[in-house]
Protein backbone atom coordinates (compact mmCIF):
# COMPACT_ATOMS: atom_id res chain seq x y z
CA UNK A 1 0.00 0.00 0.00
CA UNK A 2 2.55 2.61 0.87
CA UNK A 3 4.49 1.58 -1.61
CA UNK A 4 1.74 2.16 -4.20
CA UNK A 5 1.38 5.40 -2.77
CA UNK A 6 5.22 6.01 -3.24
CA UNK A 7 5.09 4.94 -6.74
CA UNK A 8 1.89 7.52 -7.82
CA UNK A 9 3.34 10.45 -5.80
CA UNK A 10 7.17 9.74 -7.96
CA UNK A 11 5.69 9.18 -11.28
CA UNK A 12 3.62 12.13 -10.68
CA UNK A 13 6.50 14.58 -9.42
CA UNK A 14 8.50 13.89 -12.64
CA UNK A 15 5.56 14.78 -15.01
CA UNK A 16 3.82 17.64 -13.39
CA UNK A 17 3.62 20.71 -13.64
CA UNK A 18 6.24 19.93 -17.03
CA UNK A 19 7.92 16.10 -17.66
CA UNK A 20 12.04 16.07 -15.98
CA UNK A 21 13.45 17.86 -13.23
CA UNK A 22 16.14 20.12 -14.33
CA UNK A 23 15.67 23.38 -16.72
CA UNK A 24 17.78 25.79 -18.73
CA UNK A 25 17.63 29.13 -18.37
CA UNK A 26 18.96 32.73 -19.42
CA UNK A 27 21.70 34.48 -17.10
CA UNK A 28 21.57 37.69 -18.75
CA UNK A 29 19.47 40.26 -19.70
CA UNK A 30 17.50 39.82 -22.99
CA UNK A 31 14.75 42.33 -23.01
CA UNK A 32 16.48 45.09 -25.51
CA UNK A 33 17.38 44.92 -28.83
CA UNK A 34 21.10 46.28 -27.51
CA UNK A 35 20.59 43.11 -25.20
CA UNK A 36 20.73 40.74 -27.92
CA UNK A 37 23.22 42.60 -30.23
CA UNK A 38 26.00 41.61 -27.06
CA UNK A 39 24.23 38.05 -26.54
CA UNK A 40 24.48 37.37 -29.95
CA UNK A 41 25.37 38.50 -33.75
CA UNK A 42 27.66 40.81 -33.58
CA UNK A 43 28.66 40.94 -29.82
CA UNK A 44 29.09 37.49 -29.42
CA UNK A 45 32.33 37.73 -31.51
CA UNK A 46 34.04 39.43 -29.41
CA UNK A 47 34.75 36.99 -26.45
CA UNK A 48 34.82 34.08 -29.20
CA UNK A 49 37.89 36.04 -30.27
CA UNK A 50 39.43 36.22 -26.88
CA UNK A 51 38.45 32.27 -26.03
CA UNK A 52 40.29 31.85 -29.61
CA UNK A 53 43.61 33.80 -28.52
CA UNK A 54 43.43 31.81 -24.82
CA UNK A 55 41.37 29.21 -23.61
CA UNK A 56 41.26 29.78 -20.83
CA UNK A 57 39.53 32.51 -21.35
CA UNK A 58 36.07 30.12 -21.54
CA UNK A 59 35.98 30.39 -17.98
CA UNK A 60 36.06 34.02 -18.18
CA UNK A 61 33.33 34.37 -20.66
CA UNK A 62 31.19 30.92 -20.81
CA UNK A 63 29.52 28.87 -18.49
CA UNK A 64 32.04 26.07 -18.73
CA UNK A 65 33.57 26.73 -15.25
CA UNK A 66 30.39 25.83 -13.28
CA UNK A 67 28.85 23.45 -15.41
CA UNK A 68 29.15 19.57 -15.13
CA UNK A 69 28.34 16.80 -17.17
CA UNK A 70 26.50 14.20 -15.74
CA UNK A 71 27.67 11.30 -17.95
CA UNK A 72 26.50 7.30 -17.97
CA UNK A 73 25.28 4.62 -20.63
CA UNK A 74 22.89 3.12 -18.37
CA UNK A 75 24.36 -0.15 -17.61
CA UNK A 76 24.28 -0.34 -14.14
CA UNK A 77 21.89 1.98 -12.75
CA UNK A 78 20.96 2.31 -8.78
CA UNK A 79 20.06 -1.47 -7.54
CA UNK A 80 18.42 -1.73 -11.07
CA UNK A 81 21.26 -2.53 -13.09
CA UNK A 82 21.74 -2.52 -17.15
CA UNK A 83 18.59 -0.41 -18.01
CA UNK A 84 19.65 1.32 -20.99
CA UNK A 85 20.22 5.14 -21.60
CA UNK A 86 16.83 6.87 -21.46
CA UNK A 87 15.50 4.68 -18.47
CA UNK A 88 18.83 6.16 -16.53
CA UNK A 89 17.96 9.70 -17.45
CA UNK A 90 15.65 10.16 -14.28
CA UNK A 91 18.78 9.35 -11.91
CA UNK A 92 21.24 11.84 -13.98
CA UNK A 93 18.79 14.63 -14.04
CA UNK A 94 18.36 13.99 -9.79
CA UNK A 95 22.51 14.01 -9.85
CA UNK A 96 22.28 17.12 -11.86
CA UNK A 97 19.85 18.74 -9.36
CA UNK A 98 21.36 17.98 -6.64
CA UNK A 99 24.56 19.56 -8.06
CA UNK A 100 22.50 22.74 -8.12
CA UNK A 101 21.02 22.85 -5.12
CA UNK A 102 23.72 21.91 -3.38
CA UNK A 103 27.19 23.62 -4.35
CA UNK A 104 25.42 25.95 -7.19
CA UNK A 105 26.69 24.26 -9.68
CA UNK A 106 24.86 24.02 -13.28
CA UNK A 107 25.00 20.10 -14.42
CA UNK A 108 23.45 18.60 -17.42
CA UNK A 109 22.86 15.05 -17.66
CA UNK A 110 24.73 12.53 -20.85
CA UNK A 111 23.14 9.79 -21.68
CA UNK A 112 25.33 7.76 -24.42
CA UNK A 113 24.05 5.03 -26.03
CA UNK A 114 27.27 2.42 -25.95
CA UNK A 115 28.44 0.15 -23.91
CA UNK A 116 32.17 -0.06 -25.76
CA UNK A 117 34.93 1.29 -23.54
CA UNK A 118 36.35 3.09 -26.89
CA UNK A 119 33.66 4.48 -27.76
CA UNK A 120 32.71 6.10 -24.73
CA UNK A 121 36.12 7.47 -23.93
CA UNK A 122 36.04 9.13 -27.56
CA UNK A 123 32.85 10.55 -26.88
CA UNK A 124 33.09 12.34 -24.20
CA UNK A 125 36.37 13.37 -24.94
CA UNK A 126 34.79 14.86 -28.21
CA UNK A 127 32.64 17.00 -25.67
CA UNK A 128 34.76 17.97 -22.98
CA UNK A 129 35.87 21.00 -24.03
CA UNK A 130 31.81 22.07 -23.29
CA UNK A 131 32.21 21.22 -19.70
CA UNK A 132 34.17 22.50 -16.40
CA UNK A 133 34.11 18.68 -14.90
CA UNK A 134 32.80 15.32 -15.68
CA UNK A 135 30.94 13.24 -13.37
CA UNK A 136 30.56 9.61 -14.38
CA UNK A 137 27.75 7.57 -13.29
CA UNK A 138 26.26 4.43 -12.94
CA UNK A 139 28.69 2.52 -15.61
CA UNK A 140 29.28 -1.52 -14.84
CA UNK A 141 32.41 -2.56 -13.48
CA UNK A 142 34.71 -3.36 -14.69
CA UNK A 143 34.26 -1.02 -17.46
CA UNK A 144 33.88 1.75 -15.65
CA UNK A 145 37.39 1.68 -14.41
CA UNK A 146 39.22 1.89 -17.53
CA UNK A 147 36.78 4.66 -18.84
CA UNK A 148 37.31 6.54 -15.60
CA UNK A 149 41.24 5.45 -16.13
CA UNK A 150 41.65 6.50 -19.40
CA UNK A 151 39.48 10.04 -19.46
CA UNK A 152 41.37 11.54 -16.72
CA UNK A 153 44.57 10.92 -17.98
CA UNK A 154 43.51 12.36 -21.31
CA UNK A 155 41.54 15.05 -20.10
CA UNK A 156 42.52 18.51 -17.86
CA UNK A 157 38.97 18.70 -16.39
CA UNK A 158 38.20 16.77 -13.25
CA UNK A 159 36.31 13.51 -13.94
CA UNK A 160 35.10 11.46 -11.14
CA UNK A 161 33.17 8.17 -11.34
CA UNK A 162 30.93 9.17 -8.55
CA UNK A 163 30.08 5.40 -7.53
CA UNK A 164 33.48 4.54 -6.93
CA UNK A 165 34.93 7.85 -4.74
CA UNK A 166 32.12 9.49 -3.62
CA UNK A 167 30.98 6.11 -1.51
CA UNK A 168 34.89 5.71 -0.62
CA UNK A 169 34.67 8.86 0.96
CA UNK A 170 31.92 8.93 2.65
CA UNK A 171 32.27 5.77 4.12
CA UNK A 172 35.97 6.21 5.08
CA UNK A 173 34.81 9.68 7.02
CA UNK A 174 32.37 7.61 8.98
CA UNK A 175 35.20 4.85 9.47
CA UNK A 176 37.68 6.98 11.09
CA UNK A 177 35.07 8.76 13.31
CA UNK A 178 33.76 5.00 14.00
CA UNK A 179 37.32 3.87 14.72
CA UNK A 180 37.86 6.75 17.58
CA UNK A 181 35.07 6.10 19.16
CA UNK A 182 35.66 2.46 19.29
CA UNK A 183 39.19 3.59 20.48
CA UNK A 184 40.94 1.38 17.76
CA UNK A 185 43.54 2.79 14.93
CA UNK A 186 43.03 2.20 11.33
CA UNK A 187 46.84 0.41 10.82
CA UNK A 188 45.69 -1.95 13.52
CA UNK A 189 41.80 -3.29 12.61
CA UNK A 190 40.51 -6.42 10.84
CA UNK A 191 38.74 -5.20 7.96
CA UNK A 192 35.90 -7.81 6.07
CA UNK A 193 34.81 -6.62 3.28
CA UNK A 194 32.47 -8.41 1.66
CA UNK A 195 31.78 -7.58 -2.23
CA UNK A 196 34.25 -6.79 -5.13
CA UNK A 197 32.92 -4.25 -6.85
CA UNK A 198 33.49 -0.89 -8.21
CA UNK A 199 32.38 0.23 -4.68
CA UNK A 200 34.26 -1.84 -2.73
CA UNK A 201 37.28 -2.00 -4.48
CA UNK A 202 37.56 2.19 -4.26
CA UNK A 203 37.01 2.28 -0.86
CA UNK A 204 39.18 -0.76 0.00
CA UNK A 205 41.77 1.75 -1.73
CA UNK A 206 40.99 4.88 0.35
CA UNK A 207 41.22 3.14 3.64
CA UNK A 208 44.85 1.76 3.23
CA UNK A 209 45.76 5.57 1.96
CA UNK A 210 44.39 6.25 5.70
CA UNK A 211 46.41 3.26 6.85
CA UNK A 212 44.58 0.82 6.77
CA UNK A 213 47.45 -2.94 6.15
CA UNK A 214 46.49 -4.99 2.87
CA UNK A 215 47.58 -8.19 5.50
CA UNK A 216 44.56 -7.27 8.13
CA UNK A 217 41.61 -6.99 4.91
CA UNK A 218 39.94 -10.13 3.85
CA UNK A 219 37.73 -9.27 0.92
CA UNK A 220 35.04 -11.56 -0.24
CA UNK A 221 32.69 -11.97 -4.06
CA UNK A 222 29.99 -13.78 -4.95
CA UNK A 223 32.16 -16.98 -4.42
CA UNK A 224 33.72 -16.29 -1.21
CA UNK A 225 36.98 -15.21 -0.05
CA UNK A 226 39.57 -13.99 -2.63
CA UNK A 227 42.62 -15.73 -2.07
CA UNK A 228 46.68 -15.17 -3.20
CA UNK A 229 46.22 -18.75 -4.43
CA UNK A 230 43.46 -18.70 -6.99
CA UNK A 231 45.36 -18.83 -9.61
CA UNK A 232 42.56 -16.52 -11.85
CA UNK A 233 41.79 -13.40 -10.64
CA UNK A 234 41.14 -10.22 -11.94
CA UNK A 235 43.48 -7.39 -12.16
CA UNK A 236 41.73 -5.52 -10.01
CA UNK A 237 40.74 -8.50 -7.23
CA UNK A 238 44.19 -9.66 -6.64
CA UNK A 239 45.45 -6.54 -5.23
CA UNK A 240 42.48 -7.43 -1.88
CA UNK A 241 43.67 -10.98 -2.35
CA UNK A 242 44.34 -12.90 1.62
CA UNK A 243 47.13 -14.76 2.45
CA UNK A 244 45.11 -16.32 4.92
CA UNK A 245 43.75 -20.02 4.02
CA UNK A 246 40.12 -19.43 4.63
CA UNK A 247 36.97 -19.22 2.42
CA UNK A 248 33.76 -18.24 3.64
CA UNK A 249 32.68 -15.12 5.11
CA UNK A 250 31.62 -16.79 8.61
CA UNK A 251 35.20 -17.66 8.82
CA UNK A 252 36.31 -14.26 7.84
CA UNK A 253 34.21 -12.20 10.34
CA UNK A 254 35.33 -14.03 13.37
CA UNK A 255 37.39 -11.84 15.43
CA UNK A 256 37.10 -9.04 12.70
CA UNK A 257 36.88 -4.99 13.65
CA UNK A 258 35.19 -3.88 10.87
CA UNK A 259 32.43 -5.17 8.30
CA UNK A 260 31.98 -3.31 5.15
CA UNK A 261 29.12 -4.56 3.07
CA UNK A 262 29.07 -3.44 -0.89
CA UNK A 263 27.22 -6.50 -1.87
CA UNK A 264 24.05 -7.78 -1.63
CA UNK A 265 20.95 -7.95 1.03
CA UNK A 266 21.08 -10.31 3.89
CA UNK A 267 24.24 -12.36 3.53
CA UNK A 268 25.33 -11.20 7.35
CA UNK A 269 23.84 -13.47 10.22
CA UNK A 270 23.30 -12.66 13.64
CA UNK A 271 25.59 -14.90 14.94
CA UNK A 272 28.62 -13.55 12.92
CA UNK A 273 28.27 -10.20 14.05
CA UNK A 274 28.44 -11.97 17.72
CA UNK A 275 31.81 -13.56 16.67
CA UNK A 276 33.24 -10.20 15.75
CA UNK A 277 35.68 -8.26 18.26
CA UNK A 278 34.35 -5.98 20.63
CA UNK A 279 32.57 -2.18 19.48
CA UNK A 280 31.87 -3.95 16.17
CA UNK A 281 31.97 -1.40 13.31
CA UNK A 282 29.65 -2.78 10.27
CA UNK A 283 29.01 -0.61 7.45
CA UNK A 284 26.06 -3.05 5.44
CA UNK A 285 25.68 -0.64 2.53
CA UNK A 286 23.69 -2.67 0.05
CA UNK A 287 20.84 -0.86 -1.31
CA UNK A 288 18.25 -0.69 -0.83
CA UNK A 289 18.19 -3.74 1.31
CA UNK A 290 21.69 -3.54 3.65
CA UNK A 291 23.76 -7.19 3.99
CA UNK A 292 21.48 -7.41 7.52
CA UNK A 293 18.83 -5.49 8.62
CA UNK A 294 19.61 -2.39 10.74
CA UNK A 295 17.28 -3.35 13.99
CA UNK A 296 18.16 -7.00 13.91
CA UNK A 297 22.06 -6.09 13.90
CA UNK A 298 21.68 -3.13 16.51
CA UNK A 299 19.40 -6.43 18.54
CA UNK A 300 22.43 -8.73 18.36
CA UNK A 301 25.03 -6.48 19.56
CA UNK A 302 24.59 -3.25 21.80
CA UNK A 303 28.26 -2.39 21.11
CA UNK A 304 27.35 -2.09 17.36
CA UNK A 305 28.90 1.23 15.47
CA UNK A 306 26.45 0.77 12.09
CA UNK A 307 26.18 2.40 9.06
CA UNK A 308 24.11 1.53 6.14
CA UNK A 309 22.87 3.70 2.27
CA UNK A 310 19.57 3.56 3.78
CA UNK A 311 17.89 7.21 4.94
CA UNK A 312 15.44 5.70 7.57
CA UNK A 313 18.45 4.78 9.88
CA UNK A 314 20.72 7.33 11.66
CA UNK A 315 24.57 6.88 9.67
CA UNK A 316 23.40 6.75 6.34
CA UNK A 317 26.46 6.54 3.83
CA UNK A 318 24.77 9.09 1.75
CA UNK A 319 27.08 10.34 -1.61
CA UNK A 320 25.00 13.78 -1.63
CA UNK A 321 27.75 14.65 0.91
CA UNK A 322 30.50 14.43 -1.01
CA UNK A 323 30.29 15.14 -4.96
CA UNK A 324 28.68 18.86 -4.62
CA UNK A 325 30.92 20.03 -2.57
CA UNK A 326 34.09 18.01 -4.02
CA UNK A 327 33.31 19.30 -7.49
CA UNK A 328 32.80 22.65 -5.99
CA UNK A 329 36.33 23.18 -4.62
CA UNK A 330 37.63 21.71 -7.83
CA UNK A 331 35.99 24.01 -10.26
CA UNK A 332 36.82 26.81 -7.67
CA UNK A 333 40.46 26.66 -8.29
CA UNK A 334 40.50 25.10 -11.51
CA UNK A 335 41.60 21.83 -10.81
CA UNK A 336 42.74 19.47 -13.89
CA UNK A 337 41.73 16.65 -11.78
CA UNK A 338 40.68 15.03 -8.50
CA UNK A 339 43.54 13.53 -7.15
CA UNK A 340 43.81 11.13 -3.57
CA UNK A 341 45.42 14.17 -1.93
CA UNK A 342 41.45 16.16 -2.77
CA UNK A 343 39.57 13.21 -2.09
CA UNK A 344 41.62 12.62 1.68
CA UNK A 345 41.25 16.26 2.37
CA UNK A 346 37.13 15.82 1.78
CA UNK A 347 37.40 12.94 4.26
CA UNK A 348 38.83 14.81 6.88
CA UNK A 349 36.92 17.58 6.72
CA UNK A 350 34.03 15.66 6.85
CA UNK A 351 34.54 13.50 9.77
CA UNK A 352 35.49 16.88 11.47
CA UNK A 353 32.61 18.21 11.00
CA UNK A 354 30.39 15.60 12.28
CA UNK A 355 32.65 16.24 15.30
CA UNK A 356 31.61 19.87 15.68
CA UNK A 357 28.25 21.19 18.44
CA UNK A 358 25.25 20.41 15.13
CA UNK A 359 23.31 23.81 14.97
CA UNK A 360 19.80 23.82 15.72
CA UNK A 361 18.21 23.93 12.10
CA UNK A 362 20.30 20.65 11.39
CA UNK A 363 18.03 19.32 14.23
CA UNK A 364 14.71 20.32 12.84
CA UNK A 365 15.39 19.38 9.88
CA UNK A 366 15.37 15.78 10.63
CA UNK A 367 13.16 15.92 12.99
CA UNK A 368 15.85 15.23 16.38
CA UNK A 369 16.47 16.97 19.34
CA UNK A 370 20.02 16.39 19.59
CA UNK A 371 22.17 15.39 17.29
CA UNK A 372 25.77 14.89 18.78
CA UNK A 373 28.97 12.69 17.61
CA UNK A 374 28.36 9.12 19.17
CA UNK A 375 27.59 5.88 17.71
CA UNK A 376 24.34 7.05 15.84
CA UNK A 377 25.99 10.27 14.72
CA UNK A 378 29.37 9.66 12.66
CA UNK A 379 28.57 11.62 9.58
CA UNK A 380 27.22 15.01 9.09
CA UNK A 381 23.81 14.88 7.29
CA UNK A 382 23.06 16.39 3.88
CA UNK A 383 20.75 19.17 4.42
CA UNK A 384 23.43 20.72 6.82
CA UNK A 385 24.66 24.33 6.11
CA UNK A 386 28.08 24.26 6.97
CA UNK A 387 28.97 21.68 4.50
CA UNK A 388 29.09 23.69 1.69
CA UNK A 389 31.78 26.18 3.38
CA UNK A 390 33.65 23.32 5.08
CA UNK A 391 34.36 20.89 2.42
CA UNK A 392 35.07 22.69 -1.08
CA UNK A 393 37.63 25.10 0.85
CA UNK A 394 39.11 21.47 2.40
CA UNK A 395 38.99 20.41 -1.44
CA UNK A 396 40.64 23.47 -3.12
CA UNK A 397 43.39 24.22 -0.55
CA UNK A 398 44.70 20.40 -0.94
CA UNK A 399 44.16 20.82 -5.18
CA UNK A 400 46.54 24.40 -5.06
CA UNK A 401 49.10 22.40 -2.34
CA UNK A 402 49.25 18.77 -4.53
CA UNK A 403 50.20 20.85 -7.52
CA UNK A 404 46.85 20.49 -9.73
CA UNK A 405 45.36 23.77 -9.25
CA UNK A 406 45.47 26.22 -12.62
CA UNK A 407 43.80 28.93 -10.32
CA UNK A 408 44.34 29.76 -6.67
CA UNK A 409 42.92 30.96 -3.75
CA UNK A 410 44.23 33.87 -1.30
CA UNK A 411 41.64 35.52 0.90
CA UNK A 412 39.89 31.96 2.27
CA UNK A 413 37.42 33.92 4.78
CA UNK A 414 36.35 35.70 1.58
CA UNK A 415 35.59 32.35 -0.31
CA UNK A 416 33.66 31.00 2.87
CA UNK A 417 31.51 34.00 2.51
CA UNK A 418 31.19 33.52 -0.88
CA UNK A 419 30.37 29.77 -0.46
CA UNK A 420 27.39 31.02 2.32
CA UNK A 421 26.32 33.60 0.13
P1 LIG B 1 29.04 -4.09 -8.48
O1 LIG B 1 30.18 -3.41 -9.12
O2 LIG B 1 28.02 -4.80 -9.29
O3 LIG B 1 29.66 -5.14 -7.41
C1 LIG B 1 28.90 -6.03 -6.67
C2 LIG B 1 29.87 -6.97 -5.97
O4 LIG B 1 29.15 -7.75 -5.04
C3 LIG B 1 30.57 -7.95 -6.92
O5 LIG B 1 31.96 -7.96 -6.64
C4 LIG B 1 29.94 -9.27 -6.59
O6 LIG B 1 30.79 -10.39 -6.75
C5 LIG B 1 29.63 -9.08 -5.12
N1 LIG B 1 28.68 -10.02 -4.60
C6 LIG B 1 27.50 -10.43 -5.10
N2 LIG B 1 26.92 -11.33 -4.29
C7 LIG B 1 27.77 -11.49 -3.25
C8 LIG B 1 27.76 -12.30 -2.10
N3 LIG B 1 26.76 -13.15 -1.84
N4 LIG B 1 28.81 -12.21 -1.25
C9 LIG B 1 29.83 -11.39 -1.48
N5 LIG B 1 29.90 -10.62 -2.56
C10 LIG B 1 28.88 -10.67 -3.44
O7 LIG B 1 28.21 -3.07 -7.56
P2 LIG B 1 28.71 -1.80 -6.73
O8 LIG B 1 28.44 -0.57 -7.50
O9 LIG B 1 30.06 -2.05 -6.21
O10 LIG B 1 27.64 -1.82 -5.54
C11 LIG B 1 27.55 -2.93 -4.65
C12 LIG B 1 26.44 -2.68 -3.62
O11 LIG B 1 26.76 -1.56 -2.83
C13 LIG B 1 25.06 -2.39 -4.21
O12 LIG B 1 24.08 -2.97 -3.39
C14 LIG B 1 24.96 -0.90 -4.13
O13 LIG B 1 23.63 -0.46 -4.05
C15 LIG B 1 25.70 -0.63 -2.85
N6 LIG B 1 26.25 0.75 -2.79
C16 LIG B 1 25.86 1.53 -1.76
C17 LIG B 1 26.34 2.82 -1.66
C18 LIG B 1 25.93 3.68 -0.51
O14 LIG B 1 25.45 3.21 0.48
N7 LIG B 1 26.11 4.97 -0.58
C19 LIG B 1 27.19 3.30 -2.64
C20 LIG B 1 27.60 2.46 -3.69
C21 LIG B 1 27.12 1.17 -3.75
P3 LIG B 1 31.40 -10.83 -8.19
O15 LIG B 1 32.58 -9.91 -8.41
O16 LIG B 1 31.81 -12.26 -7.96
O17 LIG B 1 30.31 -10.67 -9.18
MG1 LIG C 1 25.30 6.10 -8.80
Amino acid sequence: MRKDRLRREALVYHAKPQPGKIKILPSKRYATQRDLALAYSPGVAEPCLEIEKDVNNAYKYTIKGNLVAVITNGTAVLGLGDIGPEAAKPVMEGKSLLFKIFADIDSIDIELNTKDIDKFVETVKTIAPTFGGINLEDIKAPEAFEIERRLKEELDIPVMHDDQHGTAIISAAALLNALELANKKIEEVRIVVNGAGAAAVSCTKLYKAFGARAENIVMLDSKGVIRQDNPDLSESKKEFATHRKIDTLEEAMKDADVFIGLSIADVVTPEMLLSMAANPIVFAMANPNPEIGYDLAIDTRKDIIMATGRSDHPNQVNNVLGFPFIFRGALDVRATKINEEMKMAAVVALAQLAKEPVPEQVNIAYGETRLTFGREYIIPKPFDPRLIATVPPAVAKAAMESGVAKGSIEDWEKYEEELLS
